[in-house]
């Protein structure tokens, strides 16, 4: 698989802070609640805090109470990369950007949260960047 943006592993590690790095690049996961867009409402665009590609909106936030931010879709189908994970001892959909393939988190479906898509992309905020809307 090849990204549209490839850097080396040390210019990853240059640009990221440590606890950025752990997440996007070796696929940490951030402590529940304490990202710092858990509950934010501002309406704006999340964008891949590793490159900086659009991937969600807060159109498609929901309050899932999970601890992460939650979306029910990604801005656009093709911005994001789903790959089976069967780390940990459980078989999950990892999310990555599409563009640089970072890790986000991973998504559930069948939750019942009554969502448009019946699915969860549970995201780390420190995978993302919020950019608020002007005006
Ligand atoms: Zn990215």
């Amino acid at each position: 698989m090849s990204y549209d943006v490839e850097k080396p592993d040390e210019q990853w590690r240059a640009e990221l802070t440590p606890s950025e790095y752990a997440v996007l690049r070796q696929a940490a996961t951030e402590p529940a609640f304490t990202g710092e867009y858990t509950n934010t409402k501002t309406k704006g665009v999340y964008s891949c805090r590793a490159c900086g590609a659009d991937l969600f909106t807060s159109e498609t936030k929901f309050d899932s109470h999970c601890g992460w931010p939650s979306f029910f879709d990604p801005k656009d189908t093709d911005a994001v990369e789903l790959i089976e994970d069967r780390s940990h001892g459980m078989v999950r959909t990892e999310v990555r950007c599409a563009r640089c393939g970072s890790h986000l988190g991973h998504v559930f479906e069948g939750e019942g949260y009554g969502t448009p898509t019946d699915q969860r992309y549970c995201i780390n905020s420190i995978s993302l960047r919020l950019t608020e809307d002007e005006g």
